[in-house]
């Protein structure tokens, strides 16, 4: 695959940020995008958008939590499309808070629409992509590279992401099913918008200068690239190299800057 022309990608958690830019972004590339998410009308709304532009697109309401619905999400790109040849698990949510104040609910959301819907809709897209030697992406994070303070639930399903994702790569290293980790470090988007609280409230607002991240159109290319080269892993930007650099040789040395940034954000949980 040397472009992404004329390949169908089904994107999850597309109706925003990273994932809508990635449709936008790999449509005007040439690629069959199948949009999923559960606000159905911006989906619809971003559809009209690229088809208007000349593009290809579909989409399927989906919360990722629900496995039939994964299915019809597959199903869709299949029956629109013919094939697939690229699944991108995107949809996610985030968490701030500490472990002492947080709700046990709240973390068991986090593994549902992160972790869950990510094995969810890998279940359903799989016997496709070994027919065509496709690609099965997973959106983790920094936070997936080493642990976040005050994003237990956050860092945990983004592990757990990962475990699951590489085993799936080594049973399929015959079939020829390529498997990249992509791991964005901050990044412009509603996702610190909806962060759920010690209670499972939405956060409602952002505790970082969102201007000074990176955009999800600079994110969407970079995954785009490393689709197209088949990497393993997709790191972005300083902040992502130097955690995983850093983390083989300095492990301690990480904990302590990683205490250090998130504590200084305003109203920081840690104490
Ligand atoms: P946004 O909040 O802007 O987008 C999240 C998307 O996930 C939305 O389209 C939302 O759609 C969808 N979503 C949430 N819950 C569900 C669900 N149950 N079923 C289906 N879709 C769902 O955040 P981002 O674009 O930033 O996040 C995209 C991914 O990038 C996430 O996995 C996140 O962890 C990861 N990431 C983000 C970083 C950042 O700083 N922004 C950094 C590192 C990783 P809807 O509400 O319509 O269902």
């Amino acid at each position: 695959m040397k472009t992404l022309k004329d390949r169908v990608i089904v994107i999850t958690g597309a109706s925003s940020g990273i994932g809508e830019a990635m449709a936008k972004v790999y449509a005007a590339q040439g690629a069959k995008v199948v949009l999923g998410a559960r606000s159905v009308q911006k989906l619809q709304l971003l559809t009209g958008e690229i088809r208007a532009q000349g593009g290809q697109a579909a989409y399927c309401g989906v919360d990722v939590t629900q496995p039939e619905e994964c299915r019809e999400l597959i199903e869709t790109a299949v029956r629109e499309f013919g094939r697939l040849d690229v699944l991108i698990c995107n949809a996610g949510i985030s968490m701030r808070a500490i472990f002492d104040d947080v709700e046990l609910d709240v973390l068991h959301r986090l593994m549902d629409v992160n972790f869950w819907g990510t094995v969810n809709c890998c279940k359903y897209a799989l016997p496709y992509l070994q027919r065509t030697k496709g690609s099965i992406v997973g959106i983790s994070s920094v936070a997936g590279l080493h642990g976040l303070p005050g994003r237990t639930g956050y860092s945990a399903s983004k592990y757990a992401m990962t475990g699951f994702l590489e085993t799936l790569r080594i049973e399929n290293l015959k079939k020829g099913l390529h498997v990249m980790i992509a791991c964005p470090g901050f990044t412009a988007s509603n996702v610190r918008f909806s962060a759920l609280t010690a209670d499972g409230s939405q956060q409602g607002e952002t505790p970082r200068d969102e201007s000074k991240m990176m955009t999800a159109e600079q994110v969407a290319r970079i995954v785009g690239r490393g689709i197209v080269r088949r990497k393993r892993l997709c790191l972005m930007e300083a902040e992502g190299r130097a955690t995983h650099f850093v983390k083989k040789f300095a492990p301690g040395f990480l904990d302590r800057m990683f205490y250090l940034v998130m504590s200084r954000e305003p109203d920081s949980p840690l104490k």
